[in-house]
């Protein structure tokens, strides 16, 4: 197994402290870079400057571009990994498969995504789109009846069968984590280094390991709020129920993942997403996924710890575009959470303005 302790200092494309990577040919030269969004209208009772650092804006649509890119040029440049010759083989069927399916197309490499039943079509016909081969685990364990250990085992399986192929494996590779380095950079020079918090959500630990490294090496005084979910064990908590929405939180604890890495953790429903969405796009018009819902939907919690004054600033991961057949669907909403209409008309309460988002 590569990365045994998942923490071992290997060079970054960027090198230290988050460099920009030198010139990237093509769409590889478009990662990162994303906008800085002022929040006005979001929590209008907090008197702090609110600011978000959107990654929607990246190729392939989410903060994972950055770590697909790494994990990949770096290969790439050790001549590791041969276009045309070599395969990638990971198993996820969400953002960092995109991610991967973006370069590995632009770099001639072949990818096969090990993904698992609930794979959304949306997520296969995108990857497809690539040119990425896609091979669908169907049983789950038949101990625990979970589905990703069965898809690891898969992905051994196609290592040990394919000639020249690599396994990225996000949840370990510190090249995951490194890739946040330029997140927290970009931040940092945006707003000359005054973050006094950071809110971020938290799956393989990649986002939160790089933006605290980054903090620490250049000696910023931030806040790091990590955002999990409610029944993800990522902070010392047991797995505890099933999680509807994908993206942070995750029933084992990544190697990748350093929990002191955070000042501080927040722990959010899968409900509170889904009204941390429905904010975000009724008061910003800002159409978001997930786990952006839920960094959201955490400011309620981490208003007593911040001062008057502070400048906080929000990551979200990706955009709404492949949720809507769940969050922005009301009949879903519904299914799961009970009756829509009251829970908005709740929510909105003495709101001015046009009715639901
Ligand atoms: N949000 C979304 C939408 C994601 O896809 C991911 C990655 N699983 C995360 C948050 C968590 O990011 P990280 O893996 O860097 O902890």
């Amino acid at each position: 197994m590569p990365y045994e302790d998942g923490n071992s200092a290997v060079p970054g494309p960027g090198g230290l402290s988050g460099t920009p990577p030198a010139e990237l040919p093509g769409i590889l030269a478009t990662v990162g870079r994303t906008p800085l969004i002022e929040l006005e209208r979001l929590a209008p009772h907090l008197p702090v400057r609110l600011v978000a650092k959107a990654e929607r804006f990246n190729p392939g649509g989410s903060v994972k571009d950055r770590s697909a890119l790494s994990m990949v040029l770096h290969r790439v440049r050790t001549g590791e990994l041969v276009p045309g010759r070599s395969t990638v083989i990971e198993s996820s069927s969400g953002n960092l498969a995109i991610g991967l399916a973006q370069i590995c197309a632009y770099f001639r490499l072949r990818l096969v995504c090990v993904v698992d039943s609930r794979t959304t079509p949306q997520n296969l016909a995108i990857l497809r789109a690539y040119g990425a081969e896609v091979d669908v685990v169907t049983t789950p364990d038949p101990v625990t009846g979970e589905l990703l250990p069965m898809r690891l085992r898969r992905v051994a399986e196609l290592l040990a069968a394919t000639p020249d192929s690599y396994w990225p494996d996000q949840y370990a590779n510190p090249l995951n984590r490194q890739a946040h380095l330029t997140t927290m950079r970009e931040i940092a020079e945006a707003l000359d280094g005054k973050v006094d918090h950071l809110v971020l959500a938290a799956g393989t630990g990649g986002t939160l390991g790089g933006c605290a490294q980054y903090i620490r090496e250049a000696g910023l005084s931030t806040t790091v709020h990590a955002v999990d979910a409610v029944g993800s064990v990522l902070f010392g908590a047991t797995a505890s129920c099933t999680r509807l929405i994908p993206g942070h939180g995750a029933s084992v604890r990544p190697k990748l993942l350093r929990p002191a890495d955070a000042d501080h953790v927040v722990r959010v429903t899968d409900l509170d997403c889904v009204v941390g969405c429905r904010r975000l796009v009724r008061r910003e018009a800002i159409l978001a996924g997930g786990s952006s819902g839920a960094v959201v939907s955490a400011l309620d919690r981490i208003a007593p710890l911040v001062e008057p004054g502070a400048t906080v600033v929000v990551i979200l991961p990706d955009g709404g575009d492949r949720y809507l057949d769940t969050i922005y669907d009301d009949d879903w909403v519904s299914a799961h959470f009970g009756d829509v209409a009251k829970l908005w008309q709740d929510e909105w309460a003495g709101e001015q303005g046009s009715p639901g988002a």
